[in-house]
């Protein structure tokens, strides 16, 4: 059986001011196991910069989109998968984890910037909070992806690119990888 996707949408992005936050929240999809990041609605070419800088240096398969009408992104995934909307008004992540978890089809979880709209609440199969007071996309993100993961998304392998890093007491340890050799096949 095919393995579920997990993507996150980015809403309400505002080129402006938003850009270092989104560039984290890509990142943390990244590094803690999502397989997508949707900068829904903006274009915004730093965002796919430090991306496409991420990927080549450090690896992964992250799928990036952005300009994508995110309303209709949603009812589209809502055909294969279902929807997690990250918002401190919802449940706790610890009542509903592990039915998350155990869930057929594919995972798209929504995070916002500023107001999200109703539309959100709605869509969503679940609203789930990381604890009921306001902080980051970019905390719940993290916190949420370690849950459903439970922990072991810290340990995957991110394929291709050039850099890895050797776990050091001290100081830092970084080696180029090797590149593909027919030989090894
Ligand atoms: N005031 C905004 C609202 O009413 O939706 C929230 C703004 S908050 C800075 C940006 C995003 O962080 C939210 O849309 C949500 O995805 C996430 N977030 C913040 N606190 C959260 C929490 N306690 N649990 C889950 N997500 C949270």
């Amino acid at each position: 059986m095919k393995p579920a996707k997990v993507y996150v949408l980015r809403y309400g992005h505002r080129p402006q001011r938003d850009k270092r936050v989104t560039t984290h929240a890509m990142l943390v999809a990244r590094a803690f196991g999502a397989n997508g990041f949707i900068l829904g609605d903006v274009v915004d070419e730093k965002v796919k910069e430090a991306f496409e800088k991420t990927i080549s240096i450090w690896g992964g398969r992250l799928h990036f989109e952005m300009g994508v009408d995110s309303f209709k992104y949603a009812l589209e995934w809502k055909k294969h998968g279902f929807i997690v909307h990250l918002t401190m008004y919802g449940l706790p992540v610890d009542n509903v984890i592990e039915e998350i978890r155990n869930r057929m089809g594919d995972l798209l979880i929504v995070i916002g910037a500023s107001k999200v709209p109703r539309f959100f609440y709605e869509v969503a199969d679940y609203n789930v909070a990381i604890g009921n007071q306001p902080h980051s996309e970019i905390a719940a993100l993290a916190i949420f992806l370690d849950r459903y993961y439970q922990g072991r998304e810290l340990y995957f392998e991110h394929e291709g690119g050039r850099l890895r890093i050797i776990p050091h007491e001290r100081g830092k340890r970084v080696v180029r990888k090797q590149p593909f050799s027919t030989l090894d096949a």
